[in-house]
């Protein structure tokens, strides 16, 4: 089941596609990564969920990843008498911390440190954006605001700061038993909401402590802003457009994307672009031509990934979403247009001995007719840095760790392979590299491949040999050295 293309599809899974004939499926049309919402699903959820791609995982032999996503400190106004109310342009409201049902006038915000932080002229969002507060007065425990934009405000809407770098900690009470819990389940990826500033990731990682790897997710106008530092501690970034586009203005979004994308991929992390990417899949069973288009030029910008969130976990369409992605990465790859624009961006920063001997890779499968770059990866750094270079043949990663081979599944072009052979010694690895890529159908016997890996074995970061191999196992066993 050899994907024909190299951007990868996450899925996000929800009631839309909470069974095992349901998650194989969109495995099989497409979907590279499951990704659990901690927002949304309930422990024993995520459970029975992580329990359904694990089964799958073994049953097609092939490494899926699990990206769980924490929910962040979101913020959310209280409960209203009656629900609901409608606020009007120009009127007055106040946000404060009294236990009192909200009015059409008031209402509470049960986060103290908010108004703390809060200064006269800032702008508070409420639900997704549409209603639009300016804060005129504020004290330790409340803020007096007036309605620029009105709208119906309703229990528990989700409130946006984005000017005020919010002095709240990265991870709430939830974030933490969900991040405890999902690291003990063993997922793959972890990704961290409202990243404000580099120590949140540092912090988060101490938690983690090496059982997953950590994403962040770029939603917040203080991250944009700190994006190199952010970068520099993160295993991966995730483009949320949604959120990112209530604290920036709209327009502001198509060129951060294009900044983000560019920044992980110079530093080799995967990089996800994600939110309303097929957005009318919801309740359509066909894009918008604008969609199709949105995803294409994500593609063309470099992104390992493309998501699908609402449209796999809760749209009447998950299957058609995946297979719309799906065919327009296809499509995309396999134009000149798409080759000119990846290899002009191809602004690599090599330093190391492991981006050289990558580079050369890359550089024999431009010239020569091999069919694949294998590289032996511990922490899958070498795979990274191959992915990097955006080679024209496939990269078969081969790792003796399961974490790294799952974790790799978000990369560009990577493809996962375990060596459970003995492949201390490079003849033994050239020949399990040759029949991985004869098993994944990758190549046949008449075939060469390239492979890169650190000899001795077992020592990480240690790249540092090149080898044009035949794919014909007695080719290499008569003229391979030890
Ligand atoms: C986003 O805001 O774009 C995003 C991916 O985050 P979430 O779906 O958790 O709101």
């Amino acid at each position: 089941m050899r994907r024909m293309r190299n951007v990868k599809i996450v899925a996000t899974l929800g009631p839309a596609s909470d069974d095992y004939d349901t998650i194989r499926r969109l495995f099989e049309l497409g979907a590279d990564v499951f990704r659990l919402n901690m927002s949304h699903g309930s422990h024993d959820e995520i459970r029975e969920w992580h329990g359904i791609i694990r089964n799958i995982e073994q049953e097609i032999g092939r490494p899926i990843a699990i990206l769980a996503d924490l929910q962040g400190p979101k913020l959310r106004v209280g409960v209203f008498a009656g629900d609901s109310e409608v606020l009007v342009d120009g009127d007055k409201f106040r946000m404060d911390l009294d236990e009192a049902e909200g009015t059409s006038s008031r209402v509470r915000l049960p986060h103290p440190e908010i108004f703390q932080a809060l200064k006269p002229g800032a702008t508070l969002l409420i639900n997704d954006g549409k209603i639009r507060l300016r804060v005129e007065q504020c004290g330790e425990d409340y803020a007096d605001c007036v309605v620029v934009t009105g709208g119906t405000i309703s229990n528990r809407k989700g409130v946006n700061v984005p000017d005020v770098v919010l002095p709240v900690a990265a991870l709430s009470a939830k974030d933490k038993r969900d991040l405890e819990f999902v690291c003990e389940l063993g997922v793959d990826w972890v990704a961290l909401s409202f990243v404000q500033r580099p120590e949140d990731v540092i912090y988060t990682k101490e938690l983690v402590a090496g059982r997953a790897a950590v994403l962040s997710k770029i939603e917040k106008p203080s991250a944009v802003e700190a994006y190199d530092e952010i970068l520099e501690v993160s295993d991966g970034i995730m483009v949320a457009r949604g959120d990112l586009g209530v604290e920036l203005p709209v327009q502001a979004v198509p060129p951060i994307q294009k900044r983000l994308i560019r920044g992980a991929r110079k530093a080799a992390k995967p990089v996800i672009v994600a939110t309303q990417m097929l957005e009318s899949m919801i309740e359509s069973p066909i894009p918008t031509r604008a969609e199709v288009s949105d995803v294409a030029n994500a593609i063309y910008e470099g992104a390992d990934a493309v998501m699908l969130s609402a449209e796999s976990a809760a749209g009447q369409f998950p299957f058609e979403a995946v297979s719309t992605m799906d065919a327009v990465a296809v499509e995309v790859e396999n134009g000149q247009v798409y080759r000119d624009i990846i290899e002009s961006a191809r602004h690599v920063d090599r330093k190391t001995t492991a981006d050289s001997i990558v580079a050369s890779a890359r550089e024999i499968a431009e010239n020569t007719g091999v069919k694949a770059i294998c590289c032996f990866t511990h922490s899958g750094t070498t795979a990274l840095k191959t992915a990097r270079e955006r080679p024209r043949v496939p990269i078969l990663a081969l790792t003796p760790f399961t974490g790294t081979a799952r974790r790799m599944c978000l990369s560009w072009g990577v493809n996962c392979f375990m060596t459970n052979g003995d492949v201390s010694r490079f003849k033994m690895a050239v020949v399990s590299a040759a029949r991985a890529a004869r098993a994944g159908q990758f190549a046949n016997s008449e075939d060469n491949i390239v492979v890169v890996a650190g000899v001795p074995f077992n020592i990480p970061g240690s790249t540092n040999i090149l080898r044009v191999a035949p794919c014909d196992e007695r080719l290499i066993f008569n003229t391979d050295p030890e």
